[in-house]
C-alpha cells in the first residue's frame, strides 16, 4: 500500500482548525479553496503546495506528533496502532462558523 493510500478522504484537514490543549475544533464552513466538497478531494493535488501555502503534506512524522490531525485522521490511527502516537486528545469539536484563523 502506497503512503498517500491510507488516506480516508475524510477533508478534515483541509478545512480551518483551531487548536486547543484537549481539542481540535474544526470549522465544516471554511473549507480550503481547492477543496471540492462533492468529492472530498483536492482539485489541485499535484500542485498543492505550489497553489496553498497553508497546506502541508502528512509524513509519518506528522501522523505522530501533528496536533492538527483529528484522532479520527487514518494517518494518526496508522501511528497508534503503531504504538507511536501515545497522547490522543480528548476531544474533536466540529463547528460551523465562528472560529478563529489558525
Ligand atoms: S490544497 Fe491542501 S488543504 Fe487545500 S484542499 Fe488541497 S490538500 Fe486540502
Ligand atoms: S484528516 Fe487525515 S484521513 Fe482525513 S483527509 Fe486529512 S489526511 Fe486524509
Amino acid at each position: 500500500m502506497r503512503w498517500e493510500d491510507i488516506c480516508s478522504r475524510c477533508g478534515l484537514c483541509c478545512h480551518e482548525k483551531t487548536i486547543y490543549p484537549d481539542a481540535l475544533e474544526i470549522d465544516l464552513s471554511s473549507p480550503c479553496l481547492f477543496y471540492d466538497s462533492s468529492t472530498h478531494e483536492c482539485r489541485v493535488y499535484q500542485q498543492r503546495f505550489s497553489k496553498c501555502r497553508r497546506c502541508r503534506k502528512v509524513t509519518p512524522l506528522t501522523a505522530i506528533f501533528s496536533r492538527s490531525l483529528p484522532d479520527s485522521c487514518a494517518y494518526v490511527e496508522w501511528a497508534a496502532r503503531h504504538h507511536l502516537r501515545m497522547r490522543r486528545r480528548k476531544e474533536l469539536v466540529l463547528t460551523e462558523g465562528h472560529v478563529s484563523q489558525p
